[in-house]
């Protein structure tokens, strides 16, 4: 690793991380990417839905990009950080016992999904039990479908995942609600409604089953559900960083360039866009790049007026 300063630190190599790498490599700066672990959608077979790369394996594409990145010569690590302190003009990153300094941060450390304690779920979770119909309806387009209800809006799930299919049960699950009123329009649209909690994803030589509610078995092809997502921002605590609320549950508060209020501070990716997707948080990293180059060209001018005055 590289002991003097980098102008920018890139926490996470998912596809916002490698992204905002891959511009400020192009433009000549001294980038370190490190990364903890694997990418959110590791256990899906295909990245759905990204122009161009639409259906490889999210750890392919990771490899691709992490060798485009390499060749430009920026360093990637497997590291997870621990801590970012502000350190006179820049921050102080530690990991796995060591520290490294940079100008710039980039947080694009991603989600975690928590998902609901249902027996059978989590091992289908990415392969026949989703979150996001834009991700993988179109590959279960048509099936018996299943919305588990894991939030009090899940309700919206079920409006979207219709769209995909008109074979849809809805497994209120103890917590979601619905009226009369709203009974009525989810039967209008072909949705059946099953009352009592989930006991149970049911798996049969691991391939999905169906769904126990209340003692019976409802025999479905896939399942959607809405995890809770988590941050992965411990590393940031005591920069005082801005969060804000979304639909989908708090957020790291930045611009639509990724500016955060911590100066020189950046977040891309789902951990500022919770419902983004591969190819808008690769998009988010691009932008950020960008403007974090940028904010470093102005202050390499102004150092330079200053000697000059
Ligand atoms: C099951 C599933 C399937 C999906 N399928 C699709 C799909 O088909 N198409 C699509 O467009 N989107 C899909 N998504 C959404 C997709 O996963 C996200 O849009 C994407 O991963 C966001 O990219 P990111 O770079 O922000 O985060 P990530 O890809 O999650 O990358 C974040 C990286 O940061 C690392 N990290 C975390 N904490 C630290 C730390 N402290 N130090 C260092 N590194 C750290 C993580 O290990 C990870 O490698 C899917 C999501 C799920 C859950």
């Amino acid at each position: 690793m590289n002991t003097s300063a980098y102008d920018a630190i890139i926490i996470g190599a998912g596809a916002a991380g490698l992204s905002t790498a891959l511009v400020l490599g192009r433009a000549r700066r001294r980038v370190l990417v490190l990364d903890g672990g694997p990418p959110r959608n590791a256990a899906a077979a295909h990245v759905n839905g990204y122009l161009g790369v639409d259906g490889l394996s999210p750890l392919e594409l990771l490899d691709v990009g992490r060798t485009q990145v390499e060749k430009l010569g920026v360093e990637v690590r497997e590291a997870a950080v621990s801590a970012v302190q502000m350190a006179g003009d820049g921050f102080l990153v530690t990991l796995d016992g060591e520290q490294a300094q940079a100008r710039r941060v980039v947080l694009a450390s991603g989600i975690t999904d928590r998902l609901p304690e249902i027996a059978g779920l989590a091992e289908g979770f990415g392969v026949d039990i989703f979150h996001c119909p834009y991700c993988h309806g179109y590959e279960v387009a048509g099936q018996r479908l299943a919305v588990v209800a894991t939030h009090p809006m899940s309700g919206h799930q079920v409006r979207m995942v219709r769209q995909w299919s008109d074979d849809v049960l809805f497994f209120l699950n103890d917590t979601a609600e619905l009226d009369a009123e709203e009974r009525r329009v989810f039967a209008a649209r072909g949705v059946e409604v099953v009352d009592g909690p989930v006991d149970e994803i049911v798996r049969r030589d691991g391939t999905l089953h169906g769904v126990r509610a209340s003692g019976e078995v409802r025999e479905v092809d896939a399942v959607f559900v809405a995890p809770s997502m988590v941050l992965n921002i411990d590393a940031m605590a005591g920069l005082g960083l801005e969060m804000s609320d979304t639909p989908l549950g708090p957020v790291v508060a930045a611009d639509p360039t990724g500016a955060t209020n911590v100066p020189g501070l950046w977040a891309v990716g789902n951990v500022a866009d919770a419902g983004s997707q591969v190819i808008s948080a690769s998009a988010a990293g691009a932008k950020a790049a960008a403007m974090l180059n940028f904010s470093l060209i102005e202050d390499e001018w102004a150092a330079a007026a200053e000697a000059v005055s």
